[in-house]
C-alpha cells in the first residue's frame, strides 16, 4: 500500500508518502515540509488565519514534490491520510479539504488520522524503531503527556499537565527573555553558553505522587526573575535560559522514570517538538542507561510537525486491521480531541 499523509494542524504544510508492506514496520520514501515560522515570526506566535491560507499555498506544491521525489504517480496512491485533529480549525480544514479532493479525484479512499498519534508513533520512521509496550513522553507545543503504551490506538494516559505544556513553557520563558518565536530552540540555544544553577526555578508538581505535570508556575517563576534584574536581564540572559530548561527538563526525566517504575516497562519513547531538546536527550539517556531502560526518538527532523508521522499512523492503523479508510469523502475535523478518546478499533462511518 502506498499511503499520503497531509499535516497542516497549526504552522507547518508536511506532506509525506509511505509504504506499508503489511508485516515490516511501514518505510518513508519521501516527504516535504514548509514551515509558516518566518511569516509568524513577527506576530511573535501563530496567527490562524495566516496559518490557514499559507497551508492552501503551499500544500499542492508539496504533494507534486513528495510524489516527483518518490517516483510514483498520485494514481499509484492507495490511500490518502489526513490529520483529522487536534489543532487550528482553518489549519485542519485544509488539509482535511485537500485530502478528501484527492481522494474523490483518485478514486481512493481517505483516513483522518489524531495528530498525536502521528507524534507518538514518529519514532518508528526511526532506524531504531521501538516495540510495544513502552511508557511514552509526549512532549509537544500543545501537550505534555506520559502515556502507557500497548500498540496501535491503546493508549493509557497516566499524567498529563495541569496547565501548560513543556513546549508551551520554553516558548513563553523564551517571549519574557525577549527571544524570537518559536522559543525553545531559541532558549536552548542560548542555555547552552549559561549555568543552570544561576538561579534557583521551581520544579512544579516533581515530589506530587502523581505523574501530572505544571508549568505555570514555573514560567511566573521566570517572570519574576527577569523583572528582578532589570537591566541585568541582558547580562545574565544565558544564565536564566539555562536554569529554566534546566527546571524543565528535571521534571519530565524525573517523571518519565517514575512512569517507568510504576509500569515496569523497560522500554520509553519520547515524541514531540521538545524531543529535539539537546539536554531533555542527554539526561534522559543518562538516567534510562543506569536503569537498563531503552530510549527511542525520533529522528530530530521529525520531532516537529511533519507529514511523515501522520502518513507513518495511517499506515500503522491500517496495518494492524484497526481502522478502514472511508471512501464517502464527508470529511470533518476535531479542534479538540483527546488522544485517549481515540479507539483502539475504529470503524468506518
Ligand atoms: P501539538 O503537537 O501539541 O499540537 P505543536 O504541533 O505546536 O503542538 P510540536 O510541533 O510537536 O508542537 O513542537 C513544537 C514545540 O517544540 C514548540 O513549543 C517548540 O518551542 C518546541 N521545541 C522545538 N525544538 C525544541 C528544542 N530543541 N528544545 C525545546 N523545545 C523545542
Ligand atoms: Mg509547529
Ligand atoms: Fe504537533
Amino acid at each position: 500500500l502506498l499511503i499520503l499523509g497531509i499535516e497542516s494542524s497549526c504552522d507547518e504544510t508536511g506532506v509525506a508518502l509511505v509504504r506499508s508492506t503489511g508485516a515490516d514496520v511501514p518505510t518513508l520514501l519521501a516527504h516535504a515540509l514548509h514551515s509558516q515560522i518566518d511569516m509568524h515570526q513577527a506576530y511573535g506566535g501563530v496567527v490562524p488565519e495566516l496559518a490557514s491560507r499559507d497551508h492552501i499555498r503551499r500544500v499542492l506544491p508539496l504533494t507534486q514534490a513528495v510524489m516527483a521525489e518518490s517516483g510514483h504517480t498520485l494514481a499509484e496512491v492507495d490511500v490518502v491520510a489526513y490529520t483529522r485533529g487536534p489543532g487550528l480549525a482553518g489549519a485542519l480544514l485544509v488539509g482535511a479539504g485537500v485530502a478528501c479532493a484527492l481522494g474523490a479525484a483518485l478514486g481512493k479512499p481517505v483516513l483522518g488520522v489524531h495528530h498525536l498519534e502521528g507524534h507518538l508513533l514518529s519514532p518508528f520512521l526511526s532506524a531504531d524503531p521501538p516495540e510495544f509496550p513502552f511508557v511514552a513522553l509526549l512532549v509537544s507545543g500543545g501537550h505534555t503527556q506520559l502515556m502507557r503504551v500497548d500498540g496501535v490506538g491503546r493508549y493509557e494516559i497516566l499524567g498529563e499537565t495541569i496547565d501548560d505544556a513543556a513546549g508551551e513553557a520554553f516558548d513563553k520563558s523564551a517571549k519574557l527573555m525577549g527571544l524570537s518565536y518559536p522559543g525553545g530552540p531559541a532558549l536552548s540555544r542560548l542555555a547552552e553558553q549559561g549555568d543552570p544553577l544561576a538561579f534557583k526555578l521551581p520544579r512544579p508538581l516533581l515530589h506530587s505522587g502523581n505523574l501530572d505535570f505544571s508549568f505555570a508556575g514555573l514560567k511566573t517563576a521566570v517572570m519574576t526573575q527577569a523583572k528582578k534584574l532589570g537591566d541585568d536581564l541582558e547580562a545574565r540572559k544565558a544564565d536564566l535560559a539555562a536554569s529554566t530548561q534546566a527546571a524543565i527538563v528535571d521534571v519530565l526525566v524525573k517523571k518519565s522514570l517514575t512512569a517507568l517504575r510504576e509500569t515496569g516497562l523497560q522500554r520509553i519513547v519520547v515524541a514531540g517538538g521538545v524531543g529535539a531538546n539537546r539536554l531533555l536527550r542527554e539526561q534522559l539517556n543518562a538516567a534510562c542507561a543506569k536503569q537498563r531502560v531503552r530510549v527511542h526518538y525520533p529522528e530530530l527532523h521529525l520531532c516537529t510537525d511533519n507529514g511523515a508521522m501522520i502518513a507513518m499512523a495511517a499506515a500503522m492503523r491500517l496495518q494492524s486491521g484497526q481502522q478502514q479508510a472511508r471512501c464517502d469523502y464527508a470529511f470533518d475535523v476535531k479542534p479538540r480531541w483527546p488522544l485517549d478518546a481515540l479507539e483502539a478499533q475504529q470503524a468506518p462511518r
